[in-house]
């Protein structure tokens, strides 16, 4: 069997691994999403894709696949519709900035008309071979696909972004049996902090700020983030005085639709039901009055309502940074104390910022844990950066395990 990495090893972003057996397989066709953004390499034939989770660095390049043929794609329903949402706000950032997009509206159409939908758990076979997703327990829908050849019944594993310990709105991944795994190494090099210390940290200090009069303002991811940090407020009592605003309201109310594949589905209608939802400007200026929770995108403060809101955050206020900041984004500008550029105008940020690490993703121990239960001859390590993919090869290496670190580009033959 070979595997080319077409995107997304030893790198994060556009994820894109080719499996060629007796069929193509493709696990993901994700977009790179820098200042410019980066796309996948070409592939010219596919049999089935699988898509782990709606994140764009697994999803938006797609439906370019839908160019010239008609791959059979696999996904849970909440991944694909949550996939619709983000790339065609990426159709239309793209669209504002000139800039050429490869992915266009009709392609996203029949990509949605023709995917096949997958419950966790339940397997469905195309040709040779089986396919049978489970829960990564990283945002609503995310999967952990396994690939099962009938005639022998060998197992490829492709874990997408996962996290072993559960969160609010997740239950922990499922761990499976592999012959072949393919695993994210986003955090081989470090272990995240306990999460219900942190938690209780982060809501101490928007109490704080709430109470001096304060914004308390949280740039979230829309998928995944918004209605981890909505439900957090609910469970500890801030959601009368939280507002939502900007692509975070839309990606709810799509989670609100798939309660079956979330935990703690009445804790986020709770928090739907009793958080105020920014409708208008007229909304917006009581929200920054202040004495309020402030939710909305864009989560690396690239784009969306939270540039307004931060420039007319009153004296009292703070932002809480929830999420990873890619270089050079604008929360990476904050956070190294540069201006952010808003509108052609450099704004230098005044408020004050705290960061939290509620990752979504495995850390270092959960890694290797999720190797031991898993029990393969062949772990691949994609989806981080070349120290860290390398580290988590090596270290593997030693365990025992045949285990690589691959490059984009790169041709594996694999045992299989
Ligand atoms: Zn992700
Ligand atoms: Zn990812």
């Amino acid at each position: 069997m070979k595997i080319k990495f077409l995107g997304g090893a030893g790198e994060v972003g556009r994820s894109a691994i080719l499996v060629e057996d007796k069929k193509s397989l493709l696990f993901d066709y994700g977009i790179k999403v820098e200042s410019k953004t980066e796309y996948p390499m070409h592939v010219e034939k596919v049999d089935a894709c699988f898509i782990s989770h709606a994140h764009l660095d697994h999803s938006g390049c797609a439906p370019v696949l839908y160019k010239d043929g008609f791959p059979e794609m696999f996904a849970t329903p909440p991944t694909m519709d949550l996939a619709e949402l983000l790339i065609e706000d990426s159709i239309k950032i793209h669209r504002k900035k000139h800039e050429h997009e490869k992915v266009n509206g009709s392609q996203l159409k029949t990509m949605m008309n023709r995917y096949t939908p997958c419950e966790y758990g339940r397997g469905r076979d195309f040709g040779d071979y089986s396919v049978t997703m489970y829960d990564a327990g990283h945002i609503c829908g995310s999967s952990i696909t396994v690939v099962e050849r009938h005639n022998d019944n060998r197992r490829i594993a492709y874990t997408g972004d996962f996290k072993l310990e559960p969160q609010l709105l997740e239950e922990g991944a499922d761990i499976v049996k592999s012959d072949v795994l393919i695993m994210e190494s986003t955090y081989a090099g470090k272990d995240h902090p306990e999460r219900i210390k942190l938690a209780e940290d982060m809501v101490n200090s928007i109490r704080e700020t709430v109470d001096n009069g304060g914004v308390a303002l949280l740039p979230v991811f829309a998928v995944g983030r918004s209605q981890e940090m909505l439900a957090l407020m609910c469970k500890y009592n801030l959601i009368d005085i939280t507002y939502i605003d900007g692509m975070a309201k839309a990606a709810t109310e799509i989670v609100e639709n798939y309660s079956g594949f979330i935990k703690n589905g009445r804790l986020l209608r709770e928090a739907i039901d009793r958080s105020l939802w920014i409708e208008n400007p007229k909304n917006r200026s009581a929200a920054l009055e202040g004495g309020s929770v402030i939710l909305t995108t864009s989560g690396m403060l690239n784009g969306g309502p939270v540039l307004e809101y931060i420039q007319k955050l009153n004296k009292h206020s703070k932002i809480f940074l929830t999420g990873y900041q890619v270089e050079n984004t604008g929360g990476d500008k904050l956070v190294r104390g540069l201006p952010l550029d808003i509108d052609g105008r450099k704004f230098r940020v005044k408020t004050p910022f705290e960061a939290y690490d509620f990752s979504a993703h495995a850390g270092k121990s959960d890694l290797h844990d999720y190797v031991k239960g898993s029990n393969p001859e062949t772990v691949i390590c994609v989806h981080g950066s070349p120290e860290n993919t390398e580290l988590l090869a090596e270290e593997l290496r030693l365990e025992g395990y045949n285990a690589f670190a691959p490059k984009v580009g790169d041709v594996l033959n694999v045992d299989f």
